[in-house]
C-alpha cells in the first residue's frame, strides 16, 4: 500500500507547494441557495459572464455532478486543506482601523484585557468581530481532495456565514449590505487554501481588471511626463 498523501500544509513545508489544478477557478460559485442551484462551470475562467454549464445535472436518467467534480483540487495531490475565508478570517484588524476614533474616556467604548494590555471590544454599538478560524476540507472518497470534496464541505458552511459576510463587507460603508446582495465565492487563483466572499459585480470587475494590460503613463490623470530636453545633434561646421 502506498503512503498516505500529505496535507496541503505538509506539501508546502516540504517545499512542494500544491497549486490549483485549473478547474477550480472555472467555477461560478454563488452563495444564494443549495449547492445544486448555486454552482456553474464556466467555459473560460477569464470570462465570468460567458457560457457556463450547471455543476448539478438532472436528466431523465437521473442526477449527477459535472465531470470536473472528480478531478483533484491541487497538483501535487493532497489529503486535506485548511481554508482561510476572507474577509472573515482577518476582519478584526479592519474593524479596529474603522474605529480608530475610539476613546478610553467615552463610556460607549468598551475595552477588555488581552495578553497583558487592553483592546477595544465594543464601539459605535458594535462588538469587535472575531477572526474566523480556517475551515478544514478532507478527502472523502479518494486519497486526494477532489473539487467535489471542496465544494460540498465548504458550501453549506459558507451559506451559514452569509449574514456575517454581509455585515463585514458592508463595514466600510457604515452598515451591513442588504440581504438580497448577490455574493460569490472566489478561490485564490493559485492556492486553494484561501478564498474570498465577494459581491458578484466586484468579482466580475476583478477578473476583468486582471486581464487589462499593465498601466502606463497614458492612463495617468496627470498626463504624460514632461518630454526630455532636446539637444540638437552636433554638426561639424564645414566651410
Ligand atoms: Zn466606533
Amino acid at each position: 500500500m502506498s503512503d498516505p498523501l500529505p496535507s496541503f500544509k505538509e506539501s508546502r513545508l516540504a517545499g512542494n507547494s500544491a497549486k490549483n489544478t485549473n478547474v477550480i477557478n472555472r467555477l461560478f460559485w454563488s452563495l444564494g441557495g443549495p449547492l445544486e442551484t448555486s454552482i456553474f462551470v464556466l467555459e473560460d475562467a477569464a470570462n465570468p459572464e460567458g457560457p457556463r454549464e450547471p455543476y448539478f445535472r438532472q436528466t431523465t436518467g437521473g442526477t449527477s455532478w459535472h465531470p470536473i467534480s472528480q478531478e483533484s483540487l491541487t497538483e501535487p495531490r493532497v489529503s486535506s486543506v485548511s481554508v482561510s475565508i476572507l474577509p472573515l478570517s482577518d476582519c478584526e484588524e479592519g474593524w479596529r482601523c474603522n474605529h480608530e476614533h475610539a476613546d478610553r474616556d467615552d463610556p460607549n467604548c468598551v475595552y477588555e484585557p488581552f495578553r497583558g494590555r487592553t483592546i477595544l471590544a465594543r464601539c459605535c454599538g458594535e462588538n469587535r468581530p472575531k477572526n474566523l478560524a480556517p475551515l478544514e476540507v478532507q478527502a472523502l472518497h479518494t486519497p486526494y481532495v477532489t473539487i467535489h470534496d471542496y465544494v460540498t464541505t465548504l458550501h453549506p458552511v459558507l451559506m451559514g456565514l452569509r449574514q456575517n459576510a454581509l455585515s463585514i463587507l458592508g463595514m466600510w460603508e457604515g452598515g451591513s449590505l442588504p440581504e438580497e446582495t448577490k455574493l460569490v465565492v472566489e478561490v485564490d487563483p493559485l492556492m486553494a487554501n484561501k478564498l474570498w466572499i465577494k459581491e458578484e459585480h466586484e468579482w466580475i470587475q476583478d477578473i476583468r481588471t486582471r486581464q487589462e494590460p499593465p498601466k502606463t503613463w497614458r492612463d495617468s490623470v496627470d498626463g504624460p511626463p514632461p518630454a526630455p530636453p532636446y539637444y540638437p545633434p552636433y554638426l561639424p561646421q564645414i566651410n
